[in-house]
Order: structure tokens, then C-alpha cells, then sequence
């Protein structure tokens, strides 16, 4: 489209749309464009509808403008399926934020997509109940952007993730019309499961405006509890012993002591040389359950090798010790010059094996890998620290996330447990999805979307490359 035409494109929106939804000035469009993976394109417009029928408004004016439009909710999302380019607006739904309902005797609440999720969990504890998905952007990521990622986060080794939290979805459909799917019933088995199907198709099959959510009582009780290991596979070692000893708990974080090290540069505290790795582990329930289990950990973390297992003494050192983890994402970002990361997941039992195998891959190659993650889940996060000034750095961290998703592949594990495909991993994901899968994916998109309005060329690998294969 050349710079006429967009022109024209604009112009048509704000007259449709009206100069509140519109938003074209180049630098509010640039921000727009990107989101946490860093790519930064330039997208003809950005549009911030107010309610659904501006959404639908939005996808007519695509049909008949000839634009494709791409989802956002906050922009965290660490694989370009947020980003947008040429040629593309941005819908960004930041401003359809409001909980709609907080229902105490259905155990649901509907929102609209702009919610952040943060804002849902706050809600929620003020009524006496629970949202337990928690992803560590939960203050900045929206509801929307956390279904349509499938966002999991820490508490999934108890509670699972948000796709186990979607009862409905209302979404708008590439030809504009609407989907609504699901609702208020904790359990339905009438049809296939569209609700299921929309949760994780990074704004590929619809644009939601409408979520039902379950939600569960308030646990009363929370503790958490730290455990050091000299060992780096200290941390996935005790995190097996919690699960041995009869414990679920609702967290079960572990991280390499650089990581605990870069994390404790980063907040200007001391860190300690001689650290392994480091185990984050909590527990909840009714007061004297949750006791229980603190008790039953902490022993089982002793028996497994902890050299400093304690509980945190009271809620400021709860929040310093979670601070700490949810900072490990800027920490690193702030200790290299570059990285790049992956969400590995693999079965539970390959956790420190398949660790290992990635870190002495890296170091065939030369290049820093640290992990940490959600151990209870064996979800890991890995990143691989480099300096692009340096000649083949890329080149040899491009080989050593080849070698990772070997590792993980060959274990029965997944190149993403949460962050998704995005544009980042199109490739990556034709090693495992099949041919066969990937052909009926694409069937799906075109039942949704015929005519691939929405967020084109993301989240599923396209027909030419499923042709190559
Ligand atoms: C510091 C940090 C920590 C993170 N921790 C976690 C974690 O613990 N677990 C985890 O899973 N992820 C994590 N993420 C990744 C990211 O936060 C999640 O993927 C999150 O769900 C994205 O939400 P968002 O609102 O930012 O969506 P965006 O980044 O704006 O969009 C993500 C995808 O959702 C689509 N989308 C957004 N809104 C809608 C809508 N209304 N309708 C249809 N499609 C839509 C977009 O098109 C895109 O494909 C983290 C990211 C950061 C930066």
C-alpha cells in the first residue's frame, strides 16, 4: 500500500470510527506495532475501540479497505504475535476494560478483554475469591491477551492455567459477525469445544470482547518457602522430593544461582557465589493445611539437600522473595548486552537432564545459557546471553535453540509451554506439529476468518510451508 492509499485508509477510519478510536500520529503507531519480542515494524493505524460494535465496524472497514488487523492487548508477548506491520491495524483493546461481573454463587467472572489480569486477581481477593492464573506479567497483561496466549504462569503445578479458567468466550469473526460460545455453566459437553479451541489462537480465529472466567474461593491461607542447593539440579531435585512427600503446592519455582545472582544485582542486594540453585515453593489452604504442608516441604527440602531451607518469616519477605522472581525477566535483560528465550517444556521427570544437555550445548558453542522456571509444571524458561557486537554470536546462539529444541523435542517435551508460536517460532513449529494437524489448523482458519483478516501469518506455520514439508 503506498503512502497515498494509507492515507485514504486513515482518513476512512476516522470517519468511521470517529478521532477518539484513531489514533495515526507515526509515534503512538510505532509503539503499537511492537510488543515485548522487540519487533519493531510500523502499522498503518491504530484503532482503540470502545465497545464490540466499534470491533465489528473495524472488521468491515478490513473487508472493504483491504487491511488486515492485528490483536493487542498489552503488548507483553515475547513472540511477535502482537507485532504488526505495513499494511496492518492494530485493534488495541485496552480500553474495553471493564469487570462486568463478580459472581460469588456461580464462581464466575466476565470481563471484557482490556481487563489486566492483575486487576481481576485484586477484584477478586476483595470478595472473598480467587483467580489462581497467574502469569508473572499479571500486573501489565490483559485478560485477553492471557487467553488468546493461553498464558500459564506461576501457580499452574496446582491450579493449571487460563485455559483452564475459559467457560465462555464472545468473539468477533473475520467476517465480522459474532461468535458466542460457552457461558456461565461450570461444565457443558454439547458440541465441540470452540471455547477451547479459541483459548490460545493468538488472535488468529477472533477478536474477543466478552470473557466468562471461572474462579474459585479465596484459599486462606498462604506460606511460602525458600530452599538453597549448592547443586545446580539442587532445585529440580527438591522440587520432586515436595511432590514425593504428598505435597501440592501451588507454586514451585526454581532458578539457577546466577539467575538468583543477576536478580539480586538488579534490586542492589548481595548475592551469594557459592549458590547452585534456588528453590521458590508455596503452599496454601485453610490455615493449619497450609501449616501442614510448610512442615512437610521444608523436611522434605532438607532431606533433599537444601543447605538454607526456611520459611518466609512474614508478608514483606513473601513479597521481597516473589519480587525477585517476577524481576528475573528486566534483571536479565539489564545483565546482557542481548538474549534470547525460550519457554521449553518437557515431562517432568527430564527436567534436570534436559538442563543439563542444553547448558553443555551452549558451551560447545560458546554461549552463556542460564534457566529457571516453573519446576512443578516442568516448564522452563532459558535464555542464551550474548554480545551481537561480537563476530558469530548470533550465528552460535541460532544453533544452540536448534540443539535446545532437540533436547526437548526428543523428551516428549514442546517448544513453548506458554509464550505460544507467534511469529518467532513459525519455523520451530513445524517440528511438531504434523502435517496432518498443521493441515487441519489451517481448515480451522479458514472456517474463522475466510478471508485472513486477522493477525495473518502467526501462530500456525502457512500452506507453502506446509507444502515443503
Ligand atoms: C516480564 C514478563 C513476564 C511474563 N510472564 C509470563 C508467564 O509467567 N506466563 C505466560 O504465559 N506468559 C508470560 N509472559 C508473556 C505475556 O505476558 C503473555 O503472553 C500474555 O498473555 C500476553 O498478554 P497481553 O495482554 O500483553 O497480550 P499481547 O501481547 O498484546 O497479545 C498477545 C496475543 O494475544 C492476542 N490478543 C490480545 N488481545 C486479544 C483479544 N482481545 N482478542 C483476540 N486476541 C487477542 C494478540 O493478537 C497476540 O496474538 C510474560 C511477559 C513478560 C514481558
Amino acid at each position: 500500500m503506498d503512502a497515498a492509499a494509507a492515507d485514504r485508509v486513515r482518513a476512512a477510519l476516522v470517519e468511521r470510527l470517529g478521532r477518539e478510536s484513531v489514533v495515526v500520529s507515526p509515534e503512538d503507531r510505532r509503539l503499537a506495532s511492537a510488543d515485548a519480542s522487540r519487533m519493531f515494524t510500523d502499522c498503518l493505524a491504530v484503532v482503540r475501540p470502545k465497545d464490540e460494535g466499534e470491533v465489528v465496524a473495524l472488521v468491515k472497514a478490513a473487508h472493504e479497505l483491504g487491511f488486515t488487523i492485528v490483536p493487542r492487548g498489552a503488548g507483553t508477548s515475547p513472540t511477535g504475535s502482537a507485532a504488526a506491520g505495513a499494511g496492518q491495524v492494530v485493534v488495541d483493546l485496552s480500553r474495553m476494560d471493564r469487570i462486568l461481573a463478580v459472581d460469588a454463587r456461580d464462581l464466575v467472572a466476565e470481563v471484557e478483554p482490556g481487563v489486566l489480569c492483575g486487576a481481576l486477581q485484586a477484584r477478586c481477593e476483595e470478595a472473598g475469591l480467587f483467580y489462581p492464573p497467574d502469569p508473572a506479567s499479571s500486573r501489565v497483561s490483559t485478560l485477553g491477551g492471557n487467553v488468546a496466549t493461553g498464558a500459564g504462569g506461576l501457580r499452574a503445578v496446582k491450579y493449571g492455567v487460563t485455559r483452564d479458567y475459559v467457560l465462555g468466550v464472545r468473539a468477533v469473526l473475520g467476517d465480522g459477525s459474532i461468535l458466542d460460545v460457552g457461558g456461565r455453566a461450570l461444565k457443558s459437553v454439547v458440541g465441540y469445544d470452540l471455547v477451547r479451541l479459541m483459548v490460545g489462537s493468538e488472535g488468529t480465529l477472533g477478536i474477543f470482547t466478552k470473557l466468562t472466567l471461572k474462579l474459585l474461593p479465596k484459599p486462606e491461607s498462604a506460606e511460602t518457602l525458600v530452599a538453597d542447593f549448592a547443586a545446580v539440579d539442587g532445585a529440580y531435585r527438591g522440587a520432586d522430593a515436595v511432590l514425593a512427600a504428598g505435597v501440592l503446592p501451588r507454586a514451585l519455582e526454581a532458578m539457577d544461582g546466577e539467575v538468583a545472582a543477576i536478580v539480586a544485582d538488579y534490586l542492589g542486594e548481595a548475592a551469594d557465589p557459592t549458590l547452585g540453585s534456588r528453590l521458590l515453593v508455596e503452599v496454601d489452604g485453610d490455615r493449619e493445611a497450609a501449616a501442614r504442608d510448610a512442615d512437610r516441604a521444608l523436611a522434605a527440602l532438607k532431606a533433599a539437600g537444601a543447605t538454607n531451607a526456611r520459611r518466609a518469616a512474614d508478608p514483606a519477605e513473601r513479597e521481597k522473595l516473589w519480587r525477585g522472581r517476577r524481576s528475573i525477566s528486566p534483571a536479565v535483560y539489564r545483565a546482557s548486552p542481548a538474549k534470547k528465550s525460550e519457554d521449553l517444556g518437557v515431562p517432568r521427570s527430564k527436567l534436570g537432564e534436559a538442563v543439563a544437555a542444553i547448558k553443555a550445548a551452549g558451551r560447545a558453542e560458546g554461549v552463556r545459557v542460564i534457566a529457571y522456571g516453573h519446576a512443578g509444571d516442568a516448564n522452563l524458561h532459558v535464555n542464551f546471553l550474548y554480545d551481537p557486537a561480537q563476530s558469530g554470536a548470533k550465528e552460535r546462539v541460532a544453533r544452540t535453540i536448534d540443539r535446545a529444541m532437540d533436547v526437548v523435542l526428543a523428551a516428549g517435551g514442546t517448544i513453548s509451554g506458554e509464550h505460544g508460536v507467534g511469529l518467532k517460532k513459525l519455523a520451530a513449529a513445524r517440528r511438531e506439529i504434523s502435517p496432518a494437524a498443521l493441515a487441519i489448523m489451517r481448515g480451522v482458519k479458514n472456517l474463522f476468518d475466510p478471508r485472513g483478516v486477522l493477525n495473518p501469518g502467526k501462530a500456525v506455520p502457512a500452506e507453502e510451508d506446509l507444502c515443503a514439508s
